[in-house]
């Protein structure tokens, strides 16, 4: 069996700063404890690499307990609202910002919106810690829906109002709720003759290293007979991912570990390919390769 991975795969370039930012940290020999707010990525392996190497996860309320005493905190690439800010400079914590400058970009837009008066309306999951934080700009002060229904419940259609996206949402979903919203606020125009209740943007703010991959994601799934996907579990994109690659080829099955993988998958296959989320780290997935690569007919429970 022809075991390879996908060349689009493992972390994106936000993800791959994050990770530089944190190794840079800990390489640094000035002796200082360095903390990074929720977990760096979510990627159960990264995680635990990085606190082999010293790397301790905190949340916002730990502050106070290492207020003062030189630690560093990184800001992972979901970024985080001001009020983790004010609390570090409370606390006298130098933060140390890996946030992706996509994220900062999507918070930056918002915030412009939100000054102007617009209802803010997030396609997002509403506890992601990238949906949080744009949460935080706005003073919570905005709708979060994750499908039409919800946007059809929860939005008031007679306001000026800007629709954005999580960055690792999937686009067609994006698409329908953003449909769905300009029909009615666009009827709402009709009704109320007030152009500025009218006004309604709809900004894709989904990140292009994740949209970007999928029609070569639905090339490489095809063309394979089995894909095992490997990426955390509370990995957004991941999620995302997996799902175009299941719908291209009904045999793609999903990972966190390689002791998941069931070696029967492999039964009369001759190709099988190892693909991953925007978090998922390039050295496991050469892990997995190995293992498959390792597998033999028996293990694979083929009748000789
Ligand atoms: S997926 Fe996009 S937004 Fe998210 S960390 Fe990667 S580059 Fe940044």
């Amino acid at each position: 069996m022809k075991v390879t991975i996908d060349k689009q795969s493992g972390f994106c370039w936000g993800v791959v700063r994050t990770v530089q930012i944190a190794e840079q940290q800990l390489n640094d020999k000035t002796e200082r404890n360095v903390y990074v707010l929720g977990n760096i990525i979510h990627n159960p392996k990264e995680i635990e690499r990085l606190a082999e190497k010293g790397l301790r996860t905190i949340q916002v309320e730990d502050f106070p307990s290492i207020s003062n005493s030189g630690a560093k905190v990184i800001i992972r690439a979901h970024g985080e609202p001001p009020d983790t800010y004010r609390a570090a400079w409370d606390n006298k914590i130098e933060i140390i910002d890996a946030t992706c400058p996509v994220v900062t970009k999507l918070q930056e837009r918002v915030r412009k919106f939100y000054d102007q008066g617009f209802q803010i309306v997030i396609f997002g999951k509403k506890d992601h810690a990238e949906v949080l934080g744009v949460r935080g700009v706005v003073h919570d002060s905005c709708v979060v829906v994750q499908t039409v229904a919800e946007a059809m419940e929860l939005v008031q259609l007679d306001k000026p109002t800007v629709l954005f996206s999580q960055t690792t949402m999937d686009r067609p979903t994006f698409y329908e709720v953003r449909d769905a919203l300009k029909k009615k606020i666009a009827d709402l125009v009709v009704d109320s003759m007030e152009n500025i209740a009218s006004e309604f943007h709809a900004k894709d703010t989904i990140c292009g290293q994740v949209s970007g991959r999928e029609n070569q994601l639905i090339t490489y799934a095809k063309s394979n007979d089995v894909i095992v996907f490997v990426a955390g579990r509370a990995s957004s994109n991941g999620k995302v991912l997996f799902d175009i690659a299941k719908k291209a080829n009904p045999n793609t099955h999903f990972v966190e570990d390689i002791t998941e993988i069931n070696p029967e998958w492999f039964n009369g296959a001759n190709t099988a390919g190892i693909s991953g989320a925007t978090s998922t780290p390039h050295w496991y997935m050469m892990q997995v390769q190995e293992y498959m690569e390792g597998l033999t007919p028996e293990t694979m429970q083929i009748p000789i």
